[in-house]
């Protein structure tokens, strides 16, 4: 691993992205979108028709894909860039990332690419906190309210789609969404994006001095 990470999680539109990539350009680390990588996954499964919901033949994709998330998402060295965010793709989501197996496979990828990386790394998702790397440097679990939430998807998920796919990330069996013990937690709701950084930042500081 590499020594330090910032490991950030949160509901969909709570700002980790946004914030995530920012912080990591903030400190000249790199930076990871896990959801990226299940997007990029269901999005090869749509276009093979599998069916999101066959445990063995998506073990079977993820095991056998090559996944890139920079500078644009690729899976198997197809640019899926502009398809991970369209709706059929925030339906199937969280169906493919409920698989043990599947998410099994994206955690070691998750794991090695951190490890490769030269100074430290800004992760982002759903169990980065509490399963991927629950040793994290710095642990962020961000939060706004849904019709925050909603605004910033800027009309490219209908609210019902974001609300089934909260209820299903926090409710699945295999690492559900849920906020680490020792983790920060940030409301985004009226937050600006660097006012958020600079407490991440701050916090950063702290503990790299203690
Ligand atoms: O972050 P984003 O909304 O793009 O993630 C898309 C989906 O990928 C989530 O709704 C969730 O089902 C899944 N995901 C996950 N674990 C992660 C990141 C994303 O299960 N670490």
């Amino acid at each position: 691993m590499s020594a330090l990470i910032i490991a950030i999680d949160g509901p969909a539109g709570s700002g980790k992205s946004t914030v995530a990539r920012a912080l990591a350009e903030r400190l000249g680390w790199s930076f990871l979108d896990t959801g990226a990588m299940y997007r990029a996954i269901t999005v090869e499964a749509l276009r093979r028709q599998l069916n999101v919901r066959d445990d063995a033949a998506l073990a079977a994709l993820s095991a056998s894909s090559v996944v890139r998330t920079l500078p644009r998402v690729t899976i198997n060295g197809r640019d899926v860039e502009d398809e991970i965010r369209t709706e059929p793709v925030n339906e199937a989501v969280s169906i493919v990332a409920a698989n043990p197996l599947v998410r099994a496979s994206m955690v070691a990828r998750q794991r090695e690419f951190a490890d490769a990386q030269p100074i430290g790394t800004v992760v982002e998702g759903r169990d980065i906190t509490t399963v991927v790397f629950p040793s994290a440097t710095i642990k962020v679990y961000l939060s706004a309210s849904l019709e925050e939430r909603v605004r910033r998807r800027g009309g490219d998920e209908e609210p019902a789609s974001l609300a089934r796919r909260d209820d299903a990330d926090s409710t699945r069996a295999a690492s559900p969404l849920r906020v680490a013990h020792d983790a920060i937690e940030i409301d985004t709701t009226s937050r600006d994006v660097n006012d958020v950084v600079e407490e991440i930042v701050e916090c950063l500081h702290q503990k790299t001095s203690s």
